[in-house]
């Protein structure tokens, strides 16, 4: 096969499923992980965070491809979800931001299809467990806004990265400087409407350690400097994304999900204390896209602060 062709392989399958791509060449893997460590150097990211989240990442090329070539990033467009939950006295609609429902099972899906697609022609491909932001900046792909969240165009940051490695070999090498919002030069309205103050002037690497994102996603108690009316999303934050004028045109796509009944929430309640899941519910969880985290993601807690904001 000649190269054009490969090349259009891929442009044929991003338009097919309205995904965006950037690739780059294997050898760039030496960069992201001089970006990466570089961040770590400057103290940008903080010991917790880097634990719960960054120390899986691998900067090698697989076991199972060891002639990968290049390194593909996905991008798709992903909506906010809504839950409608019935507390009782009154029901709530609880806003999920964008990527958390099926996120791994996205990810599973997408590889599947893109494998096959590939393996048409004869190319293998495997999972890239790299930090797909970075990737994304690097390839063009996506621009950093100050909140330290990537924009893909149109999508703004509603969208979710997947990293893949292949054996085909790209005819280009895009890699370059990560760019930034043009709008953040001037623009103050993230750093400004942040509940936690984690937005910071000086750097485009946030206090994630102080991000509501990485405190409600953990289990570990909310720390009491933050304030109650901070919560606004049954897990993450949203604050930064809705203000942002990159988002002017995805800020309402809200897809509805369902909802949680008094008993589904008594259910949950016997889930959290260890006892068996109650089949209903697991296969309801499931239809909704809420599995995964059922057992990470403290949503009781979560949904106790959103109630009580
Ligand atoms: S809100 Fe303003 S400063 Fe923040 S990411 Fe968007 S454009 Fe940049
Ligand atoms: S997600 Fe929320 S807490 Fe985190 S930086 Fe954005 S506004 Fe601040």
């Amino acid at each position: 096969m000649g190269k054009i062709k490969v090349e259009d392989l891929l442009k044929s399958f991003i338009s097919k499923y309205d995904f965006k791509a950037g690739v780059l060449p294997v050898k760039r893997l030496a960069g992201l992980k001089n970006d990466f460590k570089e961040c770590l150097q400057k103290g940008f990211i903080d010991n917790k965070v880097y634990k719960s989240y960054l120390n899986g990442f691998s900067f090698k090329v697989p076991d199972d491809l060891k002639e990968a070539k290049s390194i593909i990033i996905l991008g798709m467009a992903r909506p906010q979800h809504r839950l409608n939950i019935d507390l009782g006295n009154r029901t709530i609609d609880a806003i999920i931001p964008p990527t958390y429902i099926d996120y791994r099972k996205i990810y599973r899906d997408v590889f599947k299809l893109l494998k096959k697609w590939f393996a048409a022609d004869r190319y293998r491909l495997s999972r890239a467990l790299l930090p797909l932001k970075l990737t994304a900046a690097r390839s063009g792909l996506a621009e950093y806004g100050k909140n330290n969240i990537a924009y893909i165009g149109q999508w703004g940051s509603f969208h979710q990265l997947a990293g893949f490695y292949t054996d085909w070999k790209t005819i280009r090498d895009p890699w370059q400087e990560m760019k930034i919002l043009d709008a953040c030069k001037s623009c103050k309205l993230c750093t400004r409407i942040c509940p936690t103050g984690a937005i910071l002037e000086d750097r485009f690497n946030i206090d994630a350690s102080r991000c509501l994102t990485f405190l409600n996603e953990s289990k570990d108690d909310i720390p009491e400097w933050v304030k109650p009316g901070s919560h606004n999303s049954l897990v993450g934050c949203r604050r930064c994304q809705l203000v942002c004028p990159y988002n002017k045109k995805v800020k309402d796509w809200i897809v509805d999900i369902g909802k949680l009944s008094q008993e589904d929430i008594a259910l949950l309640e016997e889930s959290s204390k260890g006892k068996k899941k109650d089949p209903k519910l697991v296969n309801k969880l499931k239809s909704m896209g809420l599995y995964e985290w059922l057992d990470g993601v403290p949503i009781l807690r979560n949904l106790r602060l959103l109630a009580d904001k």
